[in-house]
């Protein structure tokens, strides 16, 4: 039985191991997809040097008899199809028998596999496809897999592989995300002999993203009810306004299971976080979407990342509407993480700190029992006490800003202002739709004190969890934001007749654009009239407008109009523009505010949808908490 023989095709594997296994990270995802169609229980991962030295996966599935072990090796060899039918309907992970063979024709493999009830089981090594030896096994039932010096026999290949440090955190990205969509299974991921991740089953999603990506993140993550719309149902948790990444590591999404990409899933996020996300930024996601089966083609990918949707759109939408209600359901504020570069120096020393009296100085009997959430809501009904907890030992100077304001600025409470006006049905609600119970929208409004403005730039806001920094510029262009799209959604934006209309000479295409858009642009008060071949006339614009030279300003709607009716739904244009219109014309960054006016613009913001963030998805308020404060200064431990 010891016989060396090659396998028949080892030559073949290698090529398909081109495509199989482009780097550690494509080993890890067969293998534990393969253990978690074993119906695993416990998966062990464990690597060195990134993956290149050794990867071994042990799990406590079905495990192979010997028969099966060596049929695991042979290309196309599969337990999991059998006819044209399965393939359509697949829900294991693996389907193609191709994987084995193709890490086993690229590395020192062996499988050591034992079914529960046999006595012995089988240990199978293959040195880069060759079968090298079989013997009897006598380790636990369930399987272990390792696969050594990566590429050995492929040296071209070998060169691509990355430093080990890039290699490692592709298998740990790859790790996480199978971690994640299987809470039940305990995993372990060890890392040159040390444990990087121990996460115990657990019922509680939530629980295992916590696990994965440690409480911070995870608290500052809103759940998503389970949406349904065409028999598609969205849940899990998505980073709030303010929290995003420059590239879609963390944007994770699952379908029946299976972590995947797809274009529409893109497009739904998107439209989803609409002005909660900035622009070219990624939101953090862990969605789980479920289907039936004949809904996709899985086999479009050789590494199976991406799905083809046959109803892309039905995906994009309710990906949409689960993820714009639970932003809306939970508006949350950002929790300010400054980067020390932007961390604002020390002052020096020669500027003398007057001692401010409008703080309450005293030091705490009991040490701060601080909330790890991050927002910063409380009743609009607790007492208006002067606040109680220390922000600075009673002895130390307090470093006061020095106001430039002629009339000082009193530290005041600003209390929540009336909710808003229920915005229309949206139109994109499908009746279908699983809706979920409406609660009537309460707005809870922090009570700040307005401590200064710094720089003419930052609004201080004092609140009970610590100092709040909201940046008046993306504040105002929230409020004007949601203003006009009231105006839009209620009959239209003000607008003025001209005096003088106004001709507009454009190419053909702009007059295209005009003419299609000609609806949109006068529910922003923009009423253009054919007047001509490429000839407009422009009757009225919006009141708030307060330029000099309007033509320019037309060209740059019409610019904005082409680029978003190219990409964005119809339904979001008049949104989108005023996006980018009202922005240059909110106030501008270095406008000196009058304390009614922050006032004001305080309780214009939380009157808001989504106070939280510009409608460009930069955020209107930051916080850094007391404790994070503390942890800066030193006085609590980290
Ligand atoms: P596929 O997963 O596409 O069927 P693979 O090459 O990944 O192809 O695996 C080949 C076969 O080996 C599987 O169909 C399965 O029967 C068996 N197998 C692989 N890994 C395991 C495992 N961890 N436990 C039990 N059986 C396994
Ligand atoms: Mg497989």
């Amino acid at each position: 039985m010891s016989k060396i023989r090659i396998l028949p095709d080892a030559l073949a594997s290698q090529v398909a191991a081109g495509e199989v296994v482009e780097r550690p990270a494509a080993v890890i995802r067969e293998l534990v997809e393969n253990s978690l169609d074993a119906g695993s229980t416990h998966i062990t991962v464990e690597v060195q040097r990134g993956g290149t030295a050794m990867i071994r996966v042990v799990d406590d599935g079905c495990g192979m008899n010997r028969e099966d072990a060596l049929l695991s090796i042979e290309r196309h060899a599969t337990s999991k199809i059998r006819t044209k039918e399965d393939l359509a309907a697949i829900l294991t992970f693996g389907f193609r028998g191709e994987a084995l063979p193709s890490i086993a024709s690229v590395t020192r493999f062996r499988i050591a596999t034992r079914e529960k009830e046999a006595l012995s089981g089988t240990e199978v090594e293959i040195n880069g496809g060759k079968l090298s030896s079989v013997k009897d096994y006598g380790g636990a039932a369930g399987t272990l897999i390792e696969a050594r010096s990566l590429f050995f026999n492929v040296p071209a290949r070998r060169k691509f592989l990355r430093t080990e440090a890039t290699e490692y955190s592709h298998i740990e990205q790859q790790f996480i995300v199978h971690a994640m969509a299987h809470p039940e299974v305990t995993f372990t991921l060890i890392r040159d002999g040390a444990v990087a991740f121990h996460l115990p089953a657990t019922k509680d999603a939530l629980e295992r993203v916590r696990g994965l990506v440690g409480d911070q993140l995870a608290s500052r993550l809103i759940k998503v009810e389970p949406t349904e719309h065409k028999g598609i149902r969205v849940w899990g948790y998505i980073g709030g306004p303010g929290l995003s990444r420059s590239n879609r590591q963390q944007q994770i999404t699952f379908l029946n299971g299976r972590p995947i990409e797809s274009s529409s899933i893109n497009y739904g996020l998107r439209e989803g976080f609409h002005t909660s996300l900035m622009k070219g930024q990624h939101p953090v996601t862990v969605l789980f979407i479920e289907m039936n089966a004949e809904g996709y083609d899985i086999n479009v990918h050789p590494a199976k990342r991406e799905v083809r949707f046959h109803d892309g759109f039905a995906v994009r939408d309710a990906l949409a509407k689960a993820v714009s209600r639970a932003l809306e359901a939970a508006n949350k504020l950002p929790q300010g993480h400054v980067p020390p570069s932007q961390m604002a120096r020390p002052l020096p020393p020669q500027i003398a700190v007057p001692q401010q009296q409008s703080f309450a100085l005293h030091t705490p009997a009991a040490p701060l029992a601080l909330k790890p959430e991050v927002s910063i809501s409380m009743p609009a009904s607790r007492p208006a006490a002067p606040p109680a907890r220390m922000l600075m030992p009673a002895s130390a100077p307090t470093p006061t800003p020095v106001f430039e304001s002629p009339e000082p600025i009193k530290p005041s409470f600003v209390e929540p202002a009336k909710p808003a006006p229920e915005r229309g049905a949206a139109p994109e609600q499908a009746p279908e739709a699983e809706v979920q119970p409406e609660s009537p929208r309460e707005v809870e409004m922090p009570r700040f004190r307005i401590l200064g403005v710094l720089h003419r730039l930052y609004i201080l806001l004092e609140s009970d969890e610590g100092l709040v920094l909201m940046d008046q510029h993306a504040a105002h262009e929230r409020v004007n934001f949601e203003k006009m799209r009231r105006a839009m959604e209620q009959g239209g934006v003000p607008s003025q007749r001209l005096l003088m209309p106004l001709t507009l000479q454009v190419t053909p295409r702009d007059a295209d654009i005009l003419r299609r858009h000609q609806e949109t642009l006068a529910r922003l008060g923009i009423e253009v009239e054919p007047f001509g071949p490429n000839i407009f006339k422009v009757e009225a614009l919006p009141t708030f407008l307060k330029t000099d030279d309007p033509v320019t300003w037309l060209d740059q709607v019409i610019e904005e109009l082409q680029t978003l009716s190219a990409k964005g739904s119809s339904l979001r244009l008049g949104e989108d523009m005023i996006a980018t219109t009202v922005c240059r014309h909110s106030i501008k960054a270095n406008d000196k505010l009058a304390m009614p006016e922050i006032e004001a613009l305080l309780r214009d913001l939380f009157a808001c949808e989504m106070p939280y963030c510009c409608p460009h998805g930069r955020p209107t308020l930051i916080q850094m908490s007391l404790k994070e404060l503390e942890k800066k200064f030193g006085r609590a431990a980290p």
